[in-house]
C-alpha cells in the first residue's frame, strides 16, 4: 500500500492543481450549458449558427478539462499486475466504432505469451486510447494500425503502435509530450502530455520513430515488475 501511494504522490502534483483548475471551471461551465440550452429555446429569430459554435466551443474546454482530470483522480490509481493483452483489446474494441467511420483497421498482433505486467490499469488503457486516437486522426485516407506486443529478455513488455499517417518531421518529434503542442485545429495537445506522464510513472520509457509520409510508430517499453521510485 505504501508503495501504491508513494507512486500516487507524483501524479498528484499535477493532479491536485489540475482537479482544483477543473472542478472550478465545470460549476460555472454547467450554468453555462443550461442558460445557453434555455436561451436556445427561447429566441424567436434563427441564431443556430452562433449556438452551434457557443455549444461546440463548450464542449472543447470540457474536454481539456476531462484530460486534466484523468491525472488527478488519486483514489482511482491502483498498481496491480494486469495482461496488458487484454487492457489492449478493451481499447480497440472501444474505439472500434470510430475506427471504422475513417476508414481504419485496427490490428493486433501477438507473436508470443505475454506475462501480466504491474501496472495501473486504468491510466494505461488511457495511455493505449489517447496513443490510438492519434493514429486513427492523422490517416485521413483510411488504412491500418498495427498494434503489437512483444516480450523482452530484460523483464519488458514493448507495445508498439504503429500507423500510416502523414508522419512527424524530425524537428517536431521533441516537441511531442509537451502540454499543449498541438498541430490540429481541434487539438488540446494534452493527450501525449497525459499519457508520457503516465508511462514514467510505471517506469517505462517511449520511443517514437517516424517518417514523413510514411506514417509514426510509438514504442511503448514497461518493466513487468514493480520498480521502485525515486
Ligand atoms: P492532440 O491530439 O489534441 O493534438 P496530442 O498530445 O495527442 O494532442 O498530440 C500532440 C501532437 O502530436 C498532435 O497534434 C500531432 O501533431 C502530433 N502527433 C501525435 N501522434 C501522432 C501521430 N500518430 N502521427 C502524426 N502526428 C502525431
Ligand atoms: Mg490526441
Amino acid at each position: 500500500l505504501e508503495e501504491q501511494l508513494r507512486k500516487s504522490d507524483t501524479l498528484n502534483v499535477v493532479g491536485e492543481l489540475a482537479a482544483g483548475i477543473a472542478h472550478e471551471i465545470r460549476n460555472p461551465m454547467t450554468a453555462l450549458k443550461g442558460f445557453i440550452q434555455l436561451l436556445e429555446g427561447s429566441v424567436k429569430e434563427d441564431f443556430s449558427m452562433y449556438f452551434n459554435i457557443i455549444t461546440s466551443e463548450l464542449k472543447r474546454i470540457e474536454s481539456i478539462i476531462t484530460e486534466f482530470l484523468i491525472l488527478s483522480k488519486p483514489q482511482a490509481i491502483q498498481f496491480e499486475e494486469k495482461d496488458v493483452v487484454k487492457i489492449m483489446r478493451d481499447t480497440i474494441d472501444l474505439l472500434n466504432a470510430q475506427a471504422i467511420i475513417a476508414n481504419v483497421q485496427i490490428e493486433l498482433y501477438i507473436p508470443e505469451t505475454i506475462p501480466a505486467i504491474y501496472c495501473e490499469p486504468n491510466q494505461l488503457k488511457q495511455v493505449f486510447i489517447n496513443i490510438l486516437k492519434n493514429a486513427i486522426e492523422v490517416m485521413q485516407d483510411g488504412g491500418t494500425i498495427i498494434v503489437s506486443i512483444k516480450s523482452h529478455e530484460d523483464h519488458h513488455v514493448i507495445i508498439s503502435i504503429k500507423d500510416q499517417g502523414s508522419g512527424i518531421p524530425e524537428d517536431k518529434l521533441k516537441r511531442l509530450g509537451e502540454p499543449f503542442y498541438t498541430t490540429k485545429e481541434r487539438g488540446t495537445g494534452l493527450g501525449l502530455m497525459v499519457s508520457y506522464k503516465i508511462i514514467e510513472e510505471h517506469c517505462g520509457a517511449v520511443e517514437v520513430e517516424s517518417e514523413v509520409g510514411e506514417g509514426t510508430t510509438f514504442h511503448l517499453k514497461l518493466p513487468v515488475h514493480q520498480h521502485h521510485n525515486n
